[in-house]
């Protein structure tokens, strides 16, 4: 190589790098407490909602372009206070243009309902279509969870909300598509999974899972689908499951979701945990409370950039935790921005990543491999 030629490339290495500079610069000062102007946000926004209880759950809301989605309304009845006024920033015209039930158990479903007191998430909106669940083993009557669900669900296709499950999209079958165009270039497919038409023991892997498409941007949403279901989903697709600009942690960041198998072929660039960081909602086992070492552990190879909504003020015995057991926010309600292949973070709580929390110097660690 002459002289000149390597002045050259040195030169453009120093131009490279400095805009390599100058784009993390970017990246970084995006992450800041949410505006109240939503024409901030870009093009396609994903937020992960805080519930207004001590307990996990999920609920997503996504605005791509003017259509509204909402995946999931945990984790209890009086969530769809917090849910229904997080969401009314954002939903100008009273319609939810998708709804998603993820599957049937109650930190997903709860607050569609409406109970004496509280108008429940599916009565508050106005809902053009609902893609919801195939399967359950839940035998509840009436008065539960499920059956509450259902009705309010009838209730809105009685009001002209159409209604279909995740199987006849993925089969496109009763009218059903598999694919919904939500704004241009932006599109939302309900993926395979084995559990539509199979049964499992674990209601978590009933789970509807679905591809949010913006150009090459993918987004992937899986609700709690387990372990098995993770790796048919992987063997279904092979080397078409891309990789993906995020992922709803599964299972809210348990150790028997976010697969290796799973992890190493979308690698995300973003995973967002909804959960209580730290709860003894359901173990007093330290490494296994949400979200777990092992999630950890197969996230870390892929990305740094892992956060969670709320966390536990203290630790309690898991048979206090209903009594005695407080939350507080952790990143809180979480906004996954997208405009022009900038992705931005904001956060209503703290903005720092999982790993440069206290509680994760406290609780948890990161690998070797890791980020
Ligand atoms: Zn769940």
């Amino acid at each position: 190589m002459k002289a000149g030629k390597i002045i050259s490339t040195i030169l453009l290495a120093i131009v490279v790098a400095a805009v390599g500079f100058v784009a993390g610069f970017f990246i970084n000062v995006t992450l800041s407490k949410p505006e109240s102007d939503t024409l901030a946000l870009g093009d396609l926004s994903i937020h992960f909602i805080e519930l207004g209880n001590k307990y996990t759950g999920d609920s997503i809301y996504i605005k791509a372009g003017e259509t509204d989605i909402l995946i999931d309304a945990g984790s209890r009845y009086d969530s769809a206070t917090a849910i229904t006024q997080y969401v009314d920033q954002y939903v100008t015209d009273g319609k939810l243009e998708y709804v998603i039930a993820t599957h049937a158990d109650q930190d997903h479903i709860s607050a569609f309902v409406s109970t004496a007191s509280r108008e429940g998430v599916l009565e508050h909106y106005d809902v053009g279509t609902i893609i919801d669940f195939p399967r359950t083993n839940k035998t509840g009557g009436d008065a539960s969870v499920i059956g509450r669900y259902r009705a309010a669900r009838d209730a809105a296709v009685e009001r002209g909300a159409v209604h279909y499950t995740a199987l006849q999209c993925f089969e496109k079958t009763d009218g059903a598509s598999n694919t919904f165009q939500l704004a241009d270039n932006i599109e939302m497919e309900i993926l395979y999974n084995k559990y539509y038409t199979s049964y499992s023991s674990d209601e978590n892997n009933y789970s509807v899972c679905m591809m949010i498409n913006q150009g090459d941007n993918h987004f992937l949403f899986t609700g709690d689908l387990e372990e098995d279901g993770e790796k048919a989903l992987v063997e279904y697709y092979g080397d078409s499951l891309p990789e993906c600009v995020l992922y709803k942690a599964g299972h809210h960041g348990s150790a028997t979701s976010s697969t290796p198998e799973l992890m190493a072929a979308i690698k995300p660039q973003y995973v967002v945990v909804c959960c209580c960081c730290g709860s003894s909602e359901y173990t007093d086992n330290n490494l296994t409370q949400f979200p777990t070492q092992d999630f950890i552990n197969n996230v870390a190879p892929y990305t740094e950039n892992i956060y969670v909504t709320s966390m536990a003020v203290a630790s309690v015995p898991k048979d206090e935790w209903s009594s005695n057991g407080q939350v507080k926010s952790m990143n809180g309600n979480i906004v996954i921005s997208v405009s022009r292949s900038v992705v931005s973070v904001q956060c209503s709580g703290d903005n720092r990543v999982l790993k440069d929390t206290e509680w994760f110097v406290q609780n948890r660690t990161w690998p070797s491999n890791g980020k």
